[in-house]
């Protein structure tokens, strides 16, 4: 006879599924800092679609994105989900992954019950299948964000295409960690040509000791780029520099971010320049060349991109797919226009972008830079010290269905 719940920890045989499942759970009742707004529930476990796939989830990736779902702000998750037809008033959030494939759909061919995978956090309606990139289509949404059904639960559901080997000589932690930053990573680099990393490029990433930024560097570093990182402390340099970066900036010896002054006010802009090419000469003596980056790595918005659009190579490209700091970045248009640069949006990853960044994974040649592994019972304060930008460098995790000795300690 089947179980109906089992306790975190505790396995079903594979290919059997309870009826109920522990879940960390949203409520826009709870909306706030992400210490108060998860609580753990009893929620029933999906329904499989015929092109979807429960997996049992044995680790979870933590990301920024269930710190926003979390606040309810800018959107509230819950009213999202109705947008792809499954209305609900709780939220289960989580777009990373690793676990063992449980119940497959009727439809499904491409994974097999039993399967060990890890999960790309893209899903969309079939009919953008044909489309030559699926992230484009208006059904385009982030699985475990805007849709539900995450990785903070005993079982998730996604769809089939987003499921992909898991690599072999990584702890189920370990491979949980990397994929949404990654593949997110991959395709700021990677997916605009002409303005993809080469051979010998400098790179300016912004947070390189953050989860985006440390898988940044790593992928520029595979190119043959030239990263340079930017972060706020000595220790997270440190970090940088051990994964690659040829040098690193300390944001704290600058303080001219967020909006420059009116250009009008001629005395008060010119201050806010003489500090911009200050910055600008700080990567020329990180780098060791008086050369400016081709590629700028963008994400804080907009604390950073008056610096980053000012800074980026003649026919660069500054590539952002956030604005942690504010959505009210401002430009001197004079630089992008009369040095032709480039500001690009990006957003994830496509299948064929995060499949490019999970070979990486499994080939060896990415550190998936786990620094922290927290119990399931311990999701929410992983979010809390993400909140607060007081989180370890790299990629944190938590355990699901995973044995126990995984776990770090809290400090
Ligand atoms: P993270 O691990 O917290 O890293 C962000 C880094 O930004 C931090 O390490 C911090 O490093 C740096 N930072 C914080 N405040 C800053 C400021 N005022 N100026 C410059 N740098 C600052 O977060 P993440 O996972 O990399 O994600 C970053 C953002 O990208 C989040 O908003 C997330 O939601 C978003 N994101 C978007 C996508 C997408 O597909 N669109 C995918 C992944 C993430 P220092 O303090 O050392 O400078």
């Amino acid at each position: 006879m089947t179980t109906d719940l089992y306790e975190i920890g505790d396995l079903p045989q594979p290919g059997e599924v309870p009826r109920r499942m522990y879940a960390q759970v949203i409520r826009p009742e709870r909306f706030g800092d992400p210490d108060k707004a998860f609580e753990v529930e009893v929620i029933d476990v999906p329904e499989v679609g015929p092109d979807e796939v429960l997996v049992s989830v044995m680790a979870a990736g933590i990301n920024y994105n269930n710190v926003w779902a979390a606040r309810g702000v800018p959107i509230d998750v819950c009213k999202n989900h109705a947008r792809y037809g499954e209305p609900s008033d709780f939220h289960i959030g989580g777009s990373d992954a690793s676990g063992v494939v449980a119940r497959i759909g009727s439809n499904v061919t491409t994974v097999s019950v039993g399967d060990h995978v890890v999960v790309h956090s893209g899903q969309w309606d079939r009919e953008a299948d044909d489309l030559p990139d699926p992230m484009l289509h208006d059904s385009f949404r982030i699985w475990g964000y805007e849709s539900n059904w995450g990785s903070f639960a005993q079982f998730c559901k996604v769809q089939a295409h987003q499921c992909l080997p898991k690599a072999p000589q990584l702890t189920w932690e370990e491979a949980a960690a990397p994929t949404l930053v990654g593949a997110t990573a991959y395709r700021m680099l990677r997916g605009w040509p002409p303005n993809v990393v080469g051979e010998g490029d400098p790179v300016l990433v912004w947070g390189g000791a953050g989860g985006l930024g440390s898988m940044a560097i790593q992928i520029v570093r595979e190119f043959g780029g030239r990263p340079v990182a930017v972060v706020s402390s000595e220790d997270k340099a440190e970090f940088c520099r051990k994964l690659g970066a040829v040098g690193v900036i300390n944001r704290r010896d600058f303080d001219h971010w967020g909006m420059p002054p009116h250009w009008q006010d001629t005395e008060a802009y010119g201050g806010w320049l003489s500090k911009a090419k200050a910055f600008g000469k700080a990567f020329w003596d990180a780098l060791g060349e008086k050369r400016a980056p081709r590629i700028v790595f963008e994400h804080p918005g907009e604390e950073t991109v008056p610096t980053s659009i000012f800074m980026c190579d003649t026919a660069g490209m500054v590539v952002i797919c956030a604005g942690t700091t504010g959505y009210n970045a401002v430009s001197d248009l004079r630089y992008l226009w009369m040095r032709q640069k480039r500001l690009q949006g990006s957003h994830f990853a496509n299948d064929e972008q995060s499949a490019a960044f999970n070979r990486m994974v499994v080939e060896g040649r990415i550190d998936p830079c786990l620094s922290r592994t927290f119990s399931f019972e311990d999701i929410p304060t992983a979010h809390q010290l993400m909140y607060e930008n007081a989180h370890p460098e790299g990629n944190m995790g938590a355990l699901v269905s995973a044995p126990r000795e995984g776990l770090t300690d809290l400090p």
